[in-house]
């Protein structure tokens, strides 16, 4: 990111936050990898961020998103500092992991990612912990592993992003397992695992606290290093220019984004289900699945899940066992 991008960045923020009055606001950092930004340029940034926060009374909250292999104490020190959440990417055991996440280099990650662990966790920060579901491992082994084997209490395990382009594997057998050794083991000792979490709020009738199930508007914006405004960045699965924008940070306000037409669509479709979804008896906790898992060429976005099936066997079986446990 350019000084000039991130100055033009810092001033639309203000302005927008000013302008629609906000009081609370989440910047997430992403990339790529986002502490190749260094250290010096990010504890800058967020230095006039902290400042427009204080100026225009809200409170901005960050989390970052990163393969932990750069993180030192200095980082962990920023990241105490301005209590920036961390989350980590590690899709299970070694062999696993390494098989997808490669350096520079094509050297495995699994030693490193694992040591920056638990130097975050000995210096007081607990990392929630992103992985995606996979073939490799079920449910009951992927808690073994983090819980037992990492030693986190917080993780996620993604669907995988796929349209109706895609053929997909069977993901219902792993979230039930997921769900049950988590629901019979687990709860009562702080494991939370983001997705079962959602999908048991959204069961009770709460609301979903992820953008991947649970109805609720999705307005993400995307602000990418050249300073473009784009949608939902997960949309990139649709192939290279797919969420390609006309808008930049350096002429055009936030919220210009409501111009942009994957954006506008996304957020439609995010409050207007499909037929099929309307008429789904779990419709509150799964929003019509993965916004990225409802589009296809012909229709775009109005299409149930492409893992619809799968989804209702899970919310079913989910659904059946709380039941069991709750008394009116
Ligand atoms: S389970 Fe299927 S029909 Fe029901 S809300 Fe989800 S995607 Fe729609």
């Amino acid at each position: 990111m350019t000084e000039s991008v991130e100055e033009a960045l810092c001033t639309q923020l203000k302005a927008h936050i000013n302008t629609y009055h906000l009081k609370t606001f989440l910047i997430g950092f992403h990339g790529g990898e986002p502490m190749l930004f260094g250290l010096k340029r990010f504890r800058r940034f967020m230095n006039k961020l902290s400042e427009i926060a204080i100026q225009t009374n809200c409170r901005i909250r960050y989390s970052i998103m990163t393969n932990g292999i750069l993180i030192t104490e200095e980082w962990i020190n920023f990241f105490k500092e301005f209590q920036i959440g961390v989350g980590i990417s590690l899709d299970g055991p070694r062999k696993f992991n390494d098989a997808n996440r490669i350096d520079f280099k094509g050297n495995g990650t699994y030693d490193r990612i694992t040591e920056k662990i638990r130097l975050l966790q000995t210096n007081g920060i607990e990392p929630g912990i992103i992985s995606v579901f996979s073939t490799a491992l079920n449910g009951m082994e992927i808690i073994d592993f983090f819980v037992e084997q990492v030693g986190v209490k917080q993780f996620d395990v993604l669907i995988p992003d796929a349209t109706y382009r895609d053929t997909v594997q069977p993901i219902a057998v792993f979230y039930k397992d997921l769900f049950d050794d988590w629901y019979d083991s687990h709860a009562n000792s702080g494991v939370t695992i983001r997705i079962i979490s959602s999908m048991v709020k959204g069961l009770l009738g709460g609301q979903s606290n992820s953008i991947t199930l649970g109805l609720g508007a999705i307005t993400t914006v995307t602000i990418s290093t050249d300073g473009s405004i784009e949608g939902l960045d997960v949309m990139r699965v649709l192939g290279k220019g797919a969420v390609t924008s006309s808008l930049n940070i350096q002429t055009d306000p936030i919220q210009a984004v409501q111009g942009n037409d994957l954006w506008s669509k996304i957020r439609s479709a995010s409050l207007n289900v499909n037929a099929r979804c309307k008429k789904c008896e779990f419709l509150n906790a799964c929003g019509g699945g993965p916004i990225v898992s409802r589009w296809s060429a012909e229709n775009e976005f109005d299409n149930a899940s492409i893992y619809c099936d799968d989804l209702k066997e899970i919310f079913g079986h989910v659904w059946k066992r709380l039941k069991e446990d709750i008394y009116v």
